[in-house]
């Protein structure tokens, strides 16, 4: 079976939300059967920040955002702890090359970089705790910057100062500046700091804006600005971000297909890469969870991929670029 790597998916906030103790075995879409079942050799597992609206709604069910992060870190050391054969944390490059070792790799990522609540010292904080890449924002303005909207001011809108200084600290210590959800202006500020400092960067789950004219895809400029910088992009398996419908509630793995040959297209065959949002996303998937991943491999050698290119979109151009960017 194909080994394949996976930029985003949202199990810890569900297990969390289901009072569940590890991975091991969820009613979610993701659990470590599941990923073994597929091939997966590394999960990206992101800490999803619920929404301040959602937050509102009842202060005793919500916990404070770094008692919140630190419920959901919990759970992932505590599976690595119980299924050691299974599930290991990808701190620095070395931990990529494990070559005999046939369990799970498994890299902390945080979605939406509010809890650094605008202090530098926090990023060197979560570094400590484990995290290795933060999505800059989430679908809310925060301390970094500003989201994708269909607001022209919002969506050319920056970084803040902070979220300059923040992702220049973010390359020093080698912690992931992921770049899904940003705004345009965002996106080219990042581009630039990225340039400077000359370490990659990511869209761990974003699509093409050719093809799905929603804000929250990469416009073919901003695919190629990331390939230029040595980076990589994940493609979602969200069926509106695929089709380019926001009612569309189903997906094929030719939709899939078709994003990344368009990222192939214009960034080249080093940035495409596979960031699924399985447990963050719904609906009737042809490809719905990891154990249904060797469809996916099947229908781009079917589309005339060739074996280096899926090799590359299935694990090594991520590899390439976490070990320039940890
Ligand atoms: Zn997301």
């Amino acid at each position: 079976m194909r080994a394949y790597i996976d930029m985003h998916c949202d199990v810890l906030t569900r297990v969390w939300m289901h009072r569940d103790k590890d991975l091991y075995k969820t009613g979610s879409m993701v659990d470590l059967q599941r990923l073994k079942a597929g091939g997966c050799r590394m999960q990206f597992f992101a800490v999803y920040m619920l929404p301040v609206s959602l937050k509102g709604f009842s202060e005793t069910v919500f916990p404070g955002d770094e008692d919140y992060i630190n419920k959901n870190l919990d759970i992932f050391y505590h599976t690595c702890k119980c299924y050691p054969d299974l599930l290991r944390p990808v701190y620095h490059p070395g931990d990529l090359e494990e070559k005999d070792w046939e369990g799970i790799l498994g890299i902390l990522t945080l979605e939406d970089g509010r809890a650094m609540d605008g202090r530098i010292e926090n990023l060197d904080k979560f570094y400590q705790k484990g995290i290795r890449l933060i999505t800059l924002t989430w679908n809310d303005a925060n301390c970094f910057g500003a989201p994708n909207s269909r607001h022209t001011a919002m969506m050319e809108t920056g970084l803040t100062d902070f979220g300059h200084q923040a992702v220049e600290r973010m390359n020093e210590l080698g912690m992931v500046v992921d770049v899904s959800h940003l705004s345009d202006g965002g996106f080219w500020d990042v581009a630039a700091l990225s340039r400077k400092s000359k370490k990659p960067f990511v869209a761990s789950h974003s699509n093409c804006r050719a093809l799905n004219p929603h804000p929250r895809s990469m416009t073919d400029g901003m695919i190629r600005a990331l390939a230029q910088c040595g980076g990589v992009m994940g493609v979602n398996f969200r069926p509106e971000f695929l089709t380019g419908d926001v009612r569309c509630k189903r997906s094929k793995a030719e939709d899939i297909v078709r994003h990344l040959r368009h990222m192939i297209n214009v960034g080249g065959t080093d940035c495409a890469a596979i960031g699924t949002d399985f447990d963050g996303i719904s609906g009737r998937l042809e490809i719905g969870g990891p154990e249904q991943m060797p469809l996916l491999f099947a229908e781009l050698e079917r589309a005339g991929f060739t074996e280096t290119e899926i090799e590359k979109i299935a694990c090594r151009n991520v590899e390439r670029a976490l070990k320039d960017a940890l």
